[in-house]
């Protein structure tokens, strides 16, 4: 079943699609205690995306070979098993390869600084996201926002939606990233005037922080955004995403 959300009233989403465990070792929560926050919380999905190898505090590769062992559902809660991996240059290239990537459910593509070496400029950055976006195994654009990464706002996040790539707003970054807020005003604002899908995710690497959206919600409530372009206030259109691109079947399970 289906609902309208409207800006005027609180919201929530319905599934958190970036997330991480004690796999990673800035991480302290597990999956099951992820899972059990979602529920409390009124989410009926979730993603779990640990750093990819690059990151230093990733977990090894094995980790993401054997999500096959995991349950589908834990709880009543749809679970999605993937990564966020690194992205490690100016060219776009994943720390892992498309093999690695087809053991994940959910792809989340991200610059963190501690995973490149190449000079940060806007030409640079914005070349690698284009690239990015010729990768069919990413669904997400991680936290596109951080001052450390700038990139010519307006073609890129274009080009984002051409290739059918969701933008992230991020609740960590806005706490804890310097300039993160600012850069999304303009990010968002963008991505309203152009029509283009987001995610608003919460990175969290703590359960008590799934699902928890404060400052994301006031800034997407002050730029009017339209709610229809958030697309994980409605989980099932996250389930049929999963259906449709990795051919992901959960039990039925209403929103
Ligand atoms: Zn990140
Ligand atoms: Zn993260």
């Amino acid at each position: 079943m289906r609902s309208e959300v409207h800006m005027t009233d609180h919201f929530q989403i319905r599934a958190d699609l970036h997330t991480h465990t004690v796999a990673s070792t800035h991480g302290y929560s597990t999956i099951n205690e992820n899972a059990a926050a979602a529920r409390e919380r009124g989410l009926s999905l979730l993603a779990i995306t640990d750093h990819g190898p690059a990151s230093p505090d990733s977990p090894h590769l094995w980790h993401f070979h054997n999500y096959k062992i995991l349950p589908r559902e834990i709880g009543g809660v749809r679970m999605l098993y993937g990564v966020e991996a690194d992205i490690i240059d100016e060219f776009g290239t994943l720390d892992m390869d498309a093999h690695e990537l087809s053991f994940c459910e959910w792809v989340i593509a991200s610059y963190h600084t501690a995973c490149v070496s190449f000079e940060r400029t806007p030409a640079l950055v914005s070349q690698g996201y284009r690239r990015v976006c010729e990768n069919p195994l990413v669904d997400v654009i991680g936290h596109p926002t951080t001052a450390m990464f700038p990139f010519d706002c307006e073609p890129v996040l274009k080009c984002f939606k051409e290739a059918g790539k969701l933008v992230e707003i991020n609740e960590s970054s806005l706490r804890w990233k310097p300039g993160a807020l600012e850069n999304a005003k303009t990010v968002y604002r963008l991505c309203k005037q152009y029509e283009i899908p987001i995610v608003l995710n919460t990175d969290a690497h703590y359960a008590g922080l799934i699902g928890v959206t404060p400052l994301a919600e006031q800034l997407l409530r002050d730029l009017d955004f339209p709610a229809r372009l958030i697309v994980n206030l409605d989980a099932d259109r996250i389930a049929d995403m999963a259906a449709q691109k990795r051919g992901i079947r959960f039990h039925d399970c209403n929103d």
